[in-house]
């Protein structure tokens, strides 16, 4: 079974501008390395419109864009953005532009409800994942609206955002009624416990070792370290070596190593007593660079490199496994 774990989908700011500038930002450093961009200071909007990075032309993904971006997929998880104030702007998933059937206006209150929405439009191939930020209107409400994602709204996981909404994952107020819950409701939680190139982001928040604490507390909910830690890869296989109830999925990092890179990734997490299976594909679509199609075939000829190299292959199945079906079993789509 072939499945992208880490995708998103329909808008993130109600204001489609905003959304642009959002995404060109975040992919800001790509521009800066071929170039095309100052690499001491942040770009004037003339030097954005000149190096062809302007506010148009940011594609709007709904299902079917999606569904046509990944051939060969089995499934694809469409992660929620729950709420959250960037610059004064409040973000998170909306439909912008009427493409689910959620009525009324648009507003990222109801990101759990248009992830929801995109399910229904396609149950076969989408799995929802919500989101709450317990630094929004505070871990009660956050602990209620995941209640009515998964109870009412059928979802399938939750997202967590720390590092973007400025809250710990490791403070047993904010985050370990969330953790509860979902441990409760038996679901899997995929937190982006990782870097971000953009310059707001908050790094204090987003080292993987931070999850220790709920590893500890939360030993039977399934965690799922958004990106591989990037760029704290060695942390994030360590806290997998430690935690019988840790996983991760490597998109954004797969897109930044090489095929060498990726060989000796996966090399080196069986070093770090890491089973392979606990590793899932994930690609971060629509994202710059992230095509699901490449980065599939980028894991799926790995052992090119250990051809080329001499070195032990890395078995067939256990790709495969990365590849989906590890995931699926996660998700007891397939039997464990
Ligand atoms: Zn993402």
């Amino acid at each position: 079974m072939r499945i992208d774990a880490h995708t998103h989908i329909l808008s993130l700011a109600e204001n489609a501008e905003f959304t642009a500038e959002y995404g060109r930002e975040g992919s800001l450093c790509i521009y800066r390395s071929l170039g095309m961009l100052p690499t001491h200071r942040l770009p004037t909007e003339e030097e954005w419109e000149k190096s062809g990075f302007s506010r148009k032309g940011f594609p709007v993904i709904g299902p079917q864009e999606s569904i046509r971006d990944h051939p060969g997929f089995d499934k694809i998880v469409v992660l929620a953005v729950s709420p959250q104030f960037l610059d004064g702007e409040m973000i998170g998933t909306v439909d912008s532009y009427g493409i689910t059937d959620v009525p009324g206006p648009s507003t990222p209150e109801k990101c759990n409800d248009y992830i929801a929405a995109v399910v229904r439009s396609n149950p076969d191939v989408f799995i929802g994942f919500a989101s709450v930020n317990p630094n929004y209107r505070g871990p009660k409400k956050a602990v209620q609206e995941l209640e009515r994602a998964v109870n009412d709204l059928g979802l399938t996981g939750l997202k967590l955002y720390p590092m973007y909404q400025d809250w710990s994952p490791a403070d047993p107020v904010i985050a370990f009624p969330v953790f509860e819950k979902a441990e409760e409701l038996g679901i899997p939680v995929l937190v982006h416990q990782a870097g971000s190139t953009r310059v707001d982001a908050r790094m204090e928040h987003a080292n993987p070792v931070l999850l220790d604490a709920a590893g500890r507390h939360f030993p039977d909910m399934k965690l799922i370290i958004a990106h591989c830690g990037i760029p704290w890869i060695h942390e994030a296989l360590f806290m997998l070596t430690k935690h019988p109830n840790f996983y991760t999925e490597i998109s954004y990092h797969i897109a930044t190593v090489t095929r060498e890179g990726l060989y000796r990734f996966l090399w080196d997490a069986k070093q770090f007593f890491v089973p392979l299976e606990k590793i899932f594909f994930g690609t971060d679509y629509p994202g710059f660079l992230y095509d699901p199609v490449r980065l599939s075939e980028k894991l799926m000829t790995v052992n090119e490199e250990a051809r080329r190299m001499g070195t032990p292959e890395i078995p067939e199945h256990e790709l495969e496994g990365i590849m989906g079906d590890n995931f699926a079993r996660l998700l007891g789509l397939i039997p464990d």
